[in-house]
């Protein structure tokens, strides 16, 4: 699957249906097939992303 983002391949699965991009730092995860995109902040709250992408961009592509 590719990163919504970057659409890099570079993504680790950290936790599950919870996966992260090492090329852009962004954290993902899956809800009903839907990326949920967030954005880890310098103090470690997440910030979500979800506005910058249409839901068709956020669709899981495998
Ligand atoms: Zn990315």
């Amino acid at each position: 699957m590719n990163c919504p983002n970057c659409k890099g391949k570079d993504i680790g699965k950290i936790g599950n249906q919870h996966y992260y991009c090492w090329n852009c730092f962004i954290e993902l995860s899956v809800q009903n097939g839907v990326f949920q995109v967030h954005e880890v902040e310098s103090d470690g709250s997440l910030s979500s992303l979800n506005d910058l992408f249409s839901e068709e961009e956020r669709r899981l592509q495998w």
